[in-house]
This record gives structure tokens, sequence and C-alpha cells, in this order.
């Protein structure tokens, strides 16, 4: 290990200075039960696909109770920017990493378990997590994996066997609940806060050497010939942070996910979607929806905000990165990257959804027939009638936009599935009028382009999944995993490899939200605690 360790031989709870992390071992759970298991990510690690008749003994290492020689269990020591407000240290609370794994090609693996006991950053709490959250966490990182999100990835689920009393009222009451560990994967967990952490304190040193360790082993190409990291190399390797956040906030965007809590924290410096707590996905189309109820009230981290969010954290970042090049403005560059990163991607990811040709960067987005103006037409037709995104996108591929001739009720047809008010046939006259005006205009571009048809498709489904893992889905598996048993966990994990294509024997699972799920807690809203 490059870093040094912390020198302190205890644990205790506390600030923790001069030390980027300290070693600290999972504390033991009472009965550990592998619940899920995933297959791919194993595989990445150099584990067995299944654990079979090794299962139990898995288990045991993966909810921590037996630490195998090689493994030195540290938990990060960082700081962040929470709702918009330092913070100062907030550290791996409840996480630990166990190590690292060298698998396919060399490339290395960090293993962390999420819920394994106290560290001297749990603060107030307890270390552990819940296994309604730890199944979230669980699927969702795979799912996104499968959507082609960047993310950090999850392992495994194991039950503990130990309960957990959370001090919120979850669905009426305050209960214990059974807790549980998810082991998840990345090359690296540092996030934004572990630089801030060291630039709020001053230790401009340790400041450097994260740094330096963090280009060499993660940006390798990065490094000069000479080895000595300078201003510019370090103002590429922003630049390089930003042009990846973009592209992962683009995803976010192209598949509905809202994060929920952008606290420079939970940002990754690889440009990973990380930490997996009150995230939600879109089920009717409003850029204002967020899942936190932490955030109801400003919803600072709803879905439409998440870019100019991204830009805030980044200048957090910059901020804290400062010190490393002492005067100027080497940064500015790497902000400019983010804006042209996002339209960038922003402009790929549209062509795809609408089945578009590419759209150039000089196009007038004013235009209404211009790519990027039929693009936020088209998010002005979902906001016009409650519309599940999903659904509208993937059926926009069956719309005969191809036929001038079509007529009103066939252009419709295939989006009716997608409403979540309407009847068959009967849109309100304005969203009926504004829908059928995008869709002529629209049909005009297409044709226009004369793209083959079924390569059209083809490209509209490989960019607008058919299932994505609905907040009420995910309840649904935590309800049943909660009364004893795991298997949709599994289902779900099968379910969402594939999200893209046609699942006849899923077809349930690719439809709207249903009415019970409305306004049902875990289903629509979820709190920061869990
Ligand atoms: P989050 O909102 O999940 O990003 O968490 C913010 C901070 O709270 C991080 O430092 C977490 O490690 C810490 N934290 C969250 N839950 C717990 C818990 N149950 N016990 C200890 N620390 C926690
Ligand atoms: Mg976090
Ligand atoms: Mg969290």
């Amino acid at each position: 290990r490059e870093l040094p360790g912390d020198p302190e031989p205890e644990n205790f709870r506390r600030a923790v200075h001069g030390a980027c992390f300290s070693r600290v071992a999972p504390t033991p759970v009472r009965a550990p039960k592998l619940l899920a298991w995933a297959r791919e990510v194993a595989a990445l690690v150099g584990l067995p696909a299944d654990p079979g008749p090794d299962s139990d003994e898995l288990a045991e290492v993966l909810a921590g109770n037996r630490v195998v020689p090689g493994m030195d269990p540290y938990a990060a020591c960082y700081g962040g920017h929470q709702f918009g407000n330092w913070a100062d240290q907030l550290g791996d609370g409840r996480a630990i990493t166990l190590g690292e794994l060298r698998g396919e090609g060399g490339l290395r693996w960090e293993l962390q378990l999420k819920g394994a006991g106290p560290t001297p950053y749990s603060r107030r709490g307890d270390g552990r997590a819940v296994l309604r959250s730890s199944i979230r966490e669980f699927l969702c990182s795979e799912a996104m994996h499968h959507l082609g999100v960047p993310t950090t990835r999850a392992l495994s689920l194991v039950e503990t066997g130990d309960a957990v009393v959370r001090d919120m009222f979850y669905d009426g009451h305050a209960k214990p609940e059974p807790g549980a560990i998810v082991c998840r994967v990345a090359p690296s967990f540092l996030r934004f806060g572990n630089f801030e952490l060291l630039t709020a304190r001053g230790e401009h040193e340790l400041l450097a050497r994260l740094a330096d360790y963090t280009i060499a082993t993660h940006f390798p190409e990065l490094v000069s010939a000479s080895g000595q990291a300078s201003a510019q190399t370090y103002a590429a390797w922003f630049a390089e942070v930003c042009r990846r956040t973009a592209e992962m906030i683009a995803h976010w965007m192209r598949v509905g996910f809202v994060h929920g809590v952008m606290n420079t924290d939970n940002m990754s410096i690889l440009g990973l979607t990380i930490d997996y707590g009150p995230y939600g996905w879109i089920d009717d189309y409003d850029p204002d929806w967020t899942p936190n109820t932490t955030d109801a009230m400003r919803r600072r981290y709803r879905f439409g905000n998440q870019p100019r969010i991204a830009v805030w954290n980044l200048i957090k970042l910059a901020t804290a990165l400062q010190p490393l090049v002492g005067s100027g403005e080497p940064f500015e560059d790497g902000i400019r990257a983010f804006a042209e990163a996002l339209d960038h991607h922003t402009r790929s990811m549209f062509a795809a959804k609408l089945g578009l040709e590419p759209i150039s960067a000089d196009e007038d987005p004013e235009d209404p027939s211009s790519g990027l103006g039929l693009a936020s037409a088209a998010l002005r037709v979902l906001g016009s009638t409650p519309t599940d995104m999903t659904i509208f996108y993937r059926a926009l591929a069956e719309v005969p936009l191809g036929r001038e001739q079509a007529s009103d009720d066939e252009l419709l047809a295939p989006l009716w599935p997608a409403y979540y008010e309407a009847e068959p046939g009967e849109l309100p006259a304005t969203a009926r009028s504004l829908t059928l005006a995008w869709l002529r205009q629209l049909g005009e571009r297409v044709r226009g382009e004369n793209l083959d048809p079924d390569r059209r498709r083809a490209r509209m489904f490989a960019a607008n999944p058919k299932f994505v893992l609905r907040n009420y889905l995910a309840q649904l598996a935590i309800d049943r995993a909660e009364a004893g048993d795991p298997s949709l966990v599994g289902e779900l994990l099968d379910l969402m490899r594939r999200p893209y294509d046609e699942q006849p024997r899923h077809e349930q699972y690719a439809g709207k939200r249903p009415d019970w799920a409305k306004n049902r807690p875990g289903c629509s809203t979820l709190s920061c605690s869990s």
C-alpha cells in the first residue's frame, strides 16, 4: 500500500487527520446467508460463476466474518458537500474494503462490503445496512451495468441474520429489520470528497500523494514520460473526470435514472454511478421528480437538474485540486470539456432514441425540425400528459413514421400503453395535438433521412430499454425477501441482464407502474436513512 495507514491502533469514532484511510476489521454477524450472486462480477474478479457447495464459506467472507490471508481491510477517509453545504469529514461509515483482486487482463478490482460494521467514520451510525436498501443497491448496480451505464458493480448479497433498527418511520412503523451486506466491486471507490477533505484541512502534501496515486493507478495514460505530475497533468486529469461524469449523466438522462443524493461524497472520481441510496426511476415523465424525501422541499437532486448539479460538484472538485497547481485557472478547460461532452452525448443519445441519423453540432436547436429541436419537443410531449418515459420511447419504434399517409389514430396507436391517465383513443386535446404535430415533424425528418427501417428500429431498441428496474419492482422483490423468499431478487437480476431484449416471459415487468405503487413508500419516495 502506498499511502500511509492510520497510525492509531484503535478504531474509535473520530476525526482522522493525516491519513487517507483507517485499517479496520469488519464486525462479525450472527448467521450469514448468501441470497444473491452476480456471476458476471464473479467472473471479472476470478471467482466461480456458481458458488455452489462453497456458498457457506463465501458467505462467511462476504459478510466480513472471516478475513482471509492477503486481505488488509480498511475504511476510506473523505468529506463532502451534502445538499450544497460543506459537511467536513464523512468517510466510509459502513463500508469496509477487503482488498483488491486481479482479474482478467490484469485489471484490479476493489471488493468492498457495505454494512460490515462500524468504522472510525461511522459518526452516529451503526455501520449496518438493512436488507431493503441492500437489495436495491445489489439489483440497481447490475441493472445499470447491463443498461450500459458506467457504475460500480455488485458481487453478492448476504443476509446477516442480525436485526437492524432504523430511527425512521418506514411503512408507518419503526421496526427491526433484517440486516444485509452487499459486496460491491469497482476499480476504485475514490470520490470527489476524498480530495476535498484533504484540501479543507490544508493537508496539501497528502493531497498531492493521493492525486498522483490516483492518476498513476487509474489514469496511467496521463502520466508523463518524466513521471512527474505538472499543472498540465492535473488539468488533463480533471478534464477527463469531467468528460466521464458528463457521459455518466447523459446515460442517466437516457434511461430515466434519478440518483437522488448527488453529494460530492457520492461522486466517483472514475465517473461511475456510486452509492445507490434513495435513487429512483422515472415512471411518468417529470423532470422535477426526485425520489429522495429528504430533498422533497428543495428538489436539488431532481431528474432534470442532474447535469447542473454535476457541474456544481465538478467545480467543488476543481477547487479542491487548486492547491496542486498553485495559481492560475487550468481547470476551466475541464468545465468546458464537461459541457462539450454532455452536448455530444446528448445529441448522439437523442438521435438514437428518436431513430435519427447523428445530430450534428451546428444544427440550430431553436429550429423545431432540427434534431435537438425534435428532442426538446419530445420532452414537452412527454410532459403534456402523464406518460411512461420507458414505454413511450420503446413504443416510438412501432409508430409508422415512414408512412406519410398514416392517420392520426395509426400514429398514436403504439403509444397507448405509455399513458397513465388517458384511455386508448382519449388523449386530452392539447396533449393530442402536441403529440401529433411532433410525430408528423419527426416523420418528415425520418423519411428525409431514409434510414433503413430495420436498422432504425435496431438503433432505437439499443438506446431505449424495454426493461428498467422500476421502483415498484425492486419493492416487490424486497417485500418477498423480507417474507423469506429471495427468489424475485434473482429473477429481476436475470431480467435486467438483457434490458434491451424482448422477453415475452417477462412482459408483465415491462408495463406501467401499477396504481397501488403510486404513493407507496419505497415505490415512489425514499429517505436517505437506510
Ligand atoms: P450517504 O448519504 O449514503 O452517502 O451517506 C453519507 C455518510 O453517512 C457516509 O459517510 C456514510 O458512510 C455514512 N452512513 C450512512 N449510513 C450509515 C450507517 N448506518 N452507519 C454509519 N455510517 C453511515
Ligand atoms: Mg455515500
Ligand atoms: Mg448511501
